[in-house]
Order: structure tokens, then C-alpha cells, then sequence
């Protein structure tokens, strides 16, 4: 299969290419040249099969071209090993659990997936592909854990120092093996600028094999729509309309939700929950589309002002504001809401809530009062890596997960440097 570019659909490259490249040489993100259709049967058959089964049927049908089988067979069933449990929390709402990985938030999922793809397609070659990631947090843990020990890739995290908690920074500051942790003297922008400057300077890229690894990479948002199917094969009573709603930012995840209703999963509509960043919501109502620098808020990892994935929205559905509509609901939530629902449902139900699952929480809650339809929500993360803010919210002590211990204790190996572009060159080449 080819992908074309959002910016020119004559654009197209390979499989290996758009996994390489992440971003089109035109700036548009990757877009399959068509989206498999399953039969019904095969939704008939998904509450029987596991995550990684139903995984390797939907890889089949997009890279069966591009990757032998048996291969594209470990790649699944590696990255998905470990569990999504759908959760009932009350009477026709539940949630999809999507942190039981390395780094306990859904992002692994990706993360691992492209991660082997990077190896499959960098084998064979006598030289180390190198990844660079700037990180805020979330995304640098996701990435290393998911590249930790793969052979061939070694991984650069850039962190801003001082301005990541102490949980983010463990997660990926005390892997080392085929991972290094820079500590920039800088912000998070700084860190960003400098990976930017390394892809553009012609001396590293004719010296070093340099890629990306962020959450618009294809490899990352493919897999993302497994655990779709997974989830509404789950479902008791399928003879329910089955509404899905998904907690949002970039708009990775609800792009890999469009990509599986159009691969034929059998859902009535999505809901793109937002905090008050609500770009989104906003132009399901009115049709315009107005980013805007984003605005801090607990639930931090949905903080986006003009999201990445939004183009490949609008490509899905031509443009047509009226059309993405009809799929999907837009709804927004305060910080104030977030607290008030992590608390009414840990009391109501005994079911402790992260603040970017809350979001999600709340809105289908709304959508399905006073229907007959069900769903489920996406918990993004589990509520031990927003730790101070959940602990502040429902004034108790929450456990930390032993996998979360672990980082935790782990010793801290990171090299300084400044954010001088050479610094990090020099860095880059004598390390070779
Ligand atoms: C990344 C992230 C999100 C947002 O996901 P998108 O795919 O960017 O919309 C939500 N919650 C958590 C915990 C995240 O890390």
C-alpha cells in the first residue's frame, strides 16, 4: 500500500518511507492510499479473539504488501503484550483501561508498535538509525520504553531540566541500554528547536541516520485503532447502539477511532472530549476552525491549541465540517468539572479516574442519559501518573503501581548540555 500526503494526494511514498519520514517532504502528514473494509462477519467474530489476534488481522490488511507475515506477526503480538480491560463502571457505561504498559498511559501501545516497525525497516543496514524525541514529559517515556532494547535504533530523549515532574523524568532517565537522556538548559521549545535543526543540518543527516519519532509517525497511529475493535467486541449486549467516546488533543487517538468505523466497526458515534482547549468541539458547532495557543489545565497531556491530527480529520471527510458532524460530538469540560467527577465516581462507584479519563467520563455520561445506547470512554492514563493532582482532588494517599515503583528507584543517567545547536551536534557525532 502507498500514503499519500494530506497536502497533495499525488504525493506517495512506501510504507518504509512514511514510517521513516513520519512527516511528508511537503509538511503534510501520511494518509493510507485506502482504508480495508472487514466483512461483518469478521465484527461477529472480534468478541472471541484477543487484542493481539484481532491486531494481526487489521496490520494484515494495511502492510501485508510491505512486511512479510511472520514478521508483522511478532511486531503485533510484542507490542501488545500486555492487557486492555474493558471496565464496567455503572449500568451501560463503561471504560477501556489503555494503562496497563511500560509507562502506564495509552501512548505505549503506539510507541511500541512503531518502534518494531523502525527496527523491521532499518535491519539489514550497517548502521544505527537514530531516533530523536524532544519531550515535555509523556511522550519521552512512551518513546524510550517503546524502542528500549530494540536493536539497530538508538534513542535520544530531550528533556527541558527542571521542568519535568520527577515521575516523567525517571521513566526515561533511568533505561539507558540503547536510550540517552539530554537535560537541556533550556525550555521544551528549546528542546524542540534543537531536533528540528539536526534534521535540517546537512553534515549530521550525510554522517548519522536521523529520524522522528512523534505522534504524528503513521506507525504510531495505525495500531491505535486495534484496541477500537477490541473494546466494542467486549461489549455484552451488542444489540445496543455503542457509542465511543474519546478524551482528546492532538486527535491521535480519534483519528485511529475514525480509521476503524471506516474499516467497518459497527459504532453509533464518537464523542471528542476536550478541556477548555476546545478547538475542536468548537468547529463541529460553527465549521470554522480557529487554533489558538493552548491554555494550561490538569488534564495536561490534552493541552494542544491547534492539534496535529486535525488534518487528517478533515481529510477523512473531504473538508466537510457537516460531515465530520454527523460522526462526531464536541464537548468541553472545566478543571472545575474534571475534580468534581474524579470525586462523585470514586465515592458513586469505587472507581478512581485520572483527570484526562474524566473528561471522557463526563461526556458520555451526558450523551447517554435519557437514551438507550451504551459506550465506553478511553482511559488514557492511569491516575498514579497525575499523582499530586489526583491526591489533592480526592484527599487521599494513591497507590503507585510497582512498574511505576520501579522507574522510580531506578538510577538517574542523564548527560547536561546547554541548548546550543553545536553542543548538540558535537554530541550527536562523537557519540557516532
Ligand atoms: C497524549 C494523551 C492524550 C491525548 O491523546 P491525543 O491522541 O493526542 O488526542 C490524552 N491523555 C493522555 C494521558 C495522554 O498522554
Amino acid at each position: 500500500m502507498l500514503f499519500y500526503s494530506t497536502n497533495n494526494k499525488n504525493l506517495k511514498v512506501s510504507l518504509r518511507e512514511a514510517v521513516l519520514n513520519s512527516l511528508a517532504s511537503d509538511n503534510g502528514l501520511y494518509m493510507p492510499e485506502k482504508i480495508p473494509v472487514f466483512p461483518p462477519d469478521f465484527f461477529s467474530q472480534i468478541k472471541d479473539m484477543s487484542l493481539p489476534e484481532i491486531g494481526f488481522e487489521v496490520s494484515k490488511a494495511f502492510f501485508d504488501d510491505d512486511i512479510n507475515t511472520s514478521d508483522l506477526e511478532t511486531i503485533v503480538f510484542e507490542s501488545l503484550n500486555f492487557p486492555v480491560p474493558l471496565v464496567r463502571i455503572k449500568e451501560n457505561l463503561s471504560t477501556l483501561e489503555l494503562f496497563h504498559g511500560p509507562t502506564l498511559a495509552f501512548k505505549d501501545v503506539g510507541a511500541r508498535f512503531m518502534a518494531r516497525m523502525m527496527q523491521y525497516f532499518s535491519q539489514n543496514t550497517d548502521h544505527l538509525t537514530h531516533v530523536l524525541v524532544a519531550t515535555s514529559g509523556d511522550t519521552g517515556s512512551a518513546v524510550a520504553n517503546g524502542f528500549l532494547g530494540v536493536e539497530g535504533v538508538h534513542v535520544t530523549v530531550l528533556y527541558p531540566k527542571g521542568l519535568v515532574s520527577p515521575i516523567q523524568e525517571c521513566q526515561f532517565t533511568t533505561l539507558g541500554n540503547n536510550i540517552t537522556a539530554l537535560e537541556i538548559a533550556g525550555t521544551f521549545d528549546d528542546c524542540q528547536h534543537l531536533v528540528k535543526q539536526a534534521f535540517l543540518d546537512k553534515d549530521l543527516n550525510r554522517k548519522l541516520t536521523l529520524t522522528s519519532a512523534n505522534s504524528i509517525n503513521l506507525a504510531r497511529l495505525i495500531p491505535q485503532s486495534f484496541y477500537y475493535f477490541y473494546g466494542l467486541g467486549q461489549m455484552k449486549d451488542r444489540s445496543k447502539d455503542t457509542v465511543i467516546c474519546v478524551p482528546s488533543g492532538n486527535f491521535g487517538n480519534l483519528t485511529a477511532a475514525l480509521f476503524a468505523k471506516r474499516m467497518g466497526l459497527p459504532v453509533a458515534k464518537f464523542i471528542a472530549a476536550t478541556n477548555v482547549n476546545d478547538i475542536v468541539p468548537k468547529y463541529l458547532q460553527s465549521g470554522k476552525y480557529d487554533p489558538k495557543v493552548s491554555v494550561a489545565t490538569i488534564a495536561n497531556a490534552m493541552d494542544v491549541g491547534n492539534p496535529s491530527n486535525f488534518v487528517r480529520m478533515l481529510d477523512l471527510y473531504e473538508h466537510n465540517a457537516q460531515k465530520m458532524a454527523e460522526d462526531i460530538i464536541g464537548c468541553r469540560f472545566t478543571d472545575e468539572m474534571v475534580r468534581k467527577a474524579i470525586v462523585t465516581v470514586y465515592e458513586q462507584f469505587e472507581y478512581l479516574m485520572d483527570p484526562h479519563g474524566a473528561i471522557g467520563y463526563m461526556a458520555l455520561d451526558d450523551y447517554l442519559k435519557g437514551t438507550d445506547k451504551q459506550g465506553f470512554f478511553i482511559e488514557t492514563a492511569h491516575p498514579a501518573k497525575f499523582k499530586d493532582t489526583v491526591e489533592a482532588i480526592i484527599q487521599k494517599e494513591i497507590e503507585i503501581p510497582s512498574k511505576l515503583k520501579k522507574f522510580m528507584e531506578g538510577k538517574k543517567q542523564s548527560i547536561s548540555l546547554s541548548k546550543e545547536f553545536i553542543d548538540f551536534k558535537d554530541f550527536l557525532l562523537q557519540r557516532g
